[in-house]
């Protein structure tokens, strides 16, 4: 099987749609089962595969081509498919929850700053840590999740859950103890700018690690969604992320030589690094909700297993 990569080109939905064909053009075919339609919803049992959804006019093939997976048969069974649907659910919502908690922090230090909104919410910074933690137990579901894992499907995922151990210290450093006890960051000169800024480039090259080390198993589990697999649901997410997480990176970087080298503290300086770590926050926050959205459409495939066309098509029984 080519990789994830290969199947992205408009081709690989042409070949999946040959399969599809040569598989339905043996049968009388009435969809049997539940199969809602992909559009509207409309649950679409009782039709013939040549019909369209009565709702919206969808043709039932189009559904069919999204939902059944010609090659549901051929993926090693899940050890644990009700944990590791659940865990990539929790792995992908902590950690975005972790992400936009960071910004609700900012968004209060800035009504603070320019609005004197006095903070009622100092203890959310105490959160992100939390929620990184949560993150972390969701991902040990990418340790082995299947037999016959590679040992870079293996071994990466395991590092990966050991390095959300110094993660989530820092986090917990960064947002909880500095943020309580030095001032606000960005928005007034607080006095451990040059910790917190180090600490952060530390943070994010660990979630640039971690992000490598689970990628091919998360892209493991991801194939077992035939949309995923033929680039119709996903990008290539984790990469996306791992980019957005080195823009802010740069910006961090920039800021800690200024703090070092005293000549290059301009005006022009701290906002090329304000403005990298904005946008890399930015990017990276998009990153890990739409890895949370395919999370969500990944639970019924991992949960359940992917559907055959036999799940959903039966021989029509003429009428006697
Ligand atoms: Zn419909």
């Amino acid at each position: 099987m080519g990789s994830l990569d290969d199947h992205i080109s408009a081709g690989a939905i042409a070949r999946s749609d040959d399969d599809f064909e040569l598989q339905t053009d043996a049968l009388e075919e009435v969809l049997s089962g539940q199969l809602p339609c992909w559009v509207c919803g409309y649950e679409l049992s009782g039709l013939s595969v040549t019909g369209v959804c009565p709702e919206c006019g969808t043709p039932v093939r189009t559904t069919l081509l999204a939902v059944v997976d010609p090659s549901a048969a051929s993926y090693a069974p899940l050890r644990m498919p009700r944990i590791a649907s659940a865990g990539l659910v929790l792995w992908t919502g902590a950690a975005l929850l972790a992400i936009l908690t960071i910004w609700l922090c900012r968004l209060t230090d800035a009504l603070q700053v320019w609005f004197a909104v006095p903070s009622k919410l100092g203890f959310l910074g105490a959160l992100v840590p939390v929620f990184a933690a949560l993150s972390g137990l969701g991902g040990l579901v990418l340790i082995h999740p299947q037999k016959g894992d590679s040992l870079k499907q293996t071994l990466g995922p395991i590092l990966a859950s050991a390095l959300y151990v110094p993660l989530v210290w820092m986090l917990w450093y960064t947002h909880a103890k500095i943020d309580l006890t030095a001032g606000i960051p960005y928005f007034t000169n607080a006095l451990r700018e040059a910790d917190r800024v180090e600490l952060r480039c530390a943070i994010g090259i660990v979630s640039m690690l971690i992000a490598l080390l689970v990628r091919p198993s998360v892209r493991a589990f991801a194939k077992r969604s035939v949309l995923m697999r033929t680039g119709q649901l996903t990008r290539q997410t984790l990469l996306a992320v791992v980019a957005a997480l080195a823009i802010a990176l740069a910006g961090d970087m920039i800021h800690v030589a200024t703090i070092r080298v005293e000549p290059l503290q301009h005006v022009v300086t701290s906002t090329i690094s304000l403005l990298l770590v904005a946008a890399g926050s930015a990017l990276v926050t998009v990153g890990f909700a739409g890895m949370f959205w395919d999370a969500i459409r990944l639970y019924p495939i991992i949960r359940n297993g992917p559907r055959s066309l036999g799940d959903v098509v039966q021989l029509d029984e003429p009428d006697a």
